[in-house]
């Protein structure tokens, strides 16, 4: 399996001295699907951080997809982020008053797609994510898992390798929340890498792999239990 993203003991320390990640290895593969799951401060959010290269570790190694993140420039680093990686939020992060369409569009601002491909794209993704009779709605006129699938479709209307969601169905109803796990899987299925992280183990043990944290560290991770037993 080659890995769309590996931490390579990864460890991090922030200025004042906590120590939020200690030695962590995690490797993920094309399509897997992994939560991250651990109590509040045990380091997920540092972990998703790393690992959507939006921060640099203090030791310890992150790729993506083979390339060593610390070689890259901020430059370089900043490209990688836009065209390989997808970010989904708890809060949606939506462009309030824009529709659901122009959302997903601005996905793809990165790339400098003209405008009417942008839209042509964006149109398919809300598609894929059981939207597409949604597209002139605004944010506001959307329920919280609507607005979660239109984040979801701008994430990927660009076809990340990974894609890193952040307790993505914690301000969701349980059936919401079902239905984007669903829908998570599917993309998985689909080859993108999902990452996602919750403190909610209920939700965790719906995933294929789970990964633990506690203190900075993994505690358990799944697919290190496949190996061995
Ligand atoms: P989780 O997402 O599991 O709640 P975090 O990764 O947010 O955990 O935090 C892990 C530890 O690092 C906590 O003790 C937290 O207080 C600390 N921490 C997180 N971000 C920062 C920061 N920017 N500066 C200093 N300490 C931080």
């Amino acid at each position: 399996m080659s890995a769309v993203v590996e931490l390579r003991d990864v460890s991090k320390t922030y200025p004042g001295g906590v120590t939020a990640l200690d030695g962590v290895s995690l490797t993920a593969g094309a399509g897997e699907l992994v939560a991250i799951v651990g109590p509040s401060g045990s380091g997920k959010s540092t972990m998703l951080h790393l690992l959507g290269t939006l921060d640099r570790p203090s030791a310890g190694t992150v790729l993506v997809e083979g390339t060593q993140v610390s070689r890259l420039t901020d430059r370089r680093l900043s490209a990688l982020r836009a065209r390989r990686i997808g970010f989904v939020f708890q809060q949606f992060h939506l462009a309030a008053g824009v529709t659901a369409l122009d959302n997903v569009a601005d996905g793809l601002l990165y790339g400098g797609a003209p405008a009417a491909e942008r839209r042509r794209r964006a149109r398919l993704a809300l598609d894929r994510v059981g939207l597409g009779h949604r597209l002139g709605h605004r944010p506001h006129q959307l329920s919280g898992g609507e607005r979660q699938r239109v984040a979801i479709a701008r994430a990927v209307v660009g076809e990340p390798a990974l894609l890193l969601a952040d307790e993505p169905t914690g301000a969701l109803d349980s059936a919401s929340g079902a239905g984007v796990l669903d829908l998570l899987s599917e993309l998985s299925g689909g080859g993108t890498t999902v990452v996602l992280i919750t403190h909610d183990r209920d939700i965790a043990a719906l995933l294929p792999r789970q990964v633990r944290m506690r203190d900075g560290r993994i505690v358990h991770d799944d697919a290190m239990a496949e190996a061995t037993r």
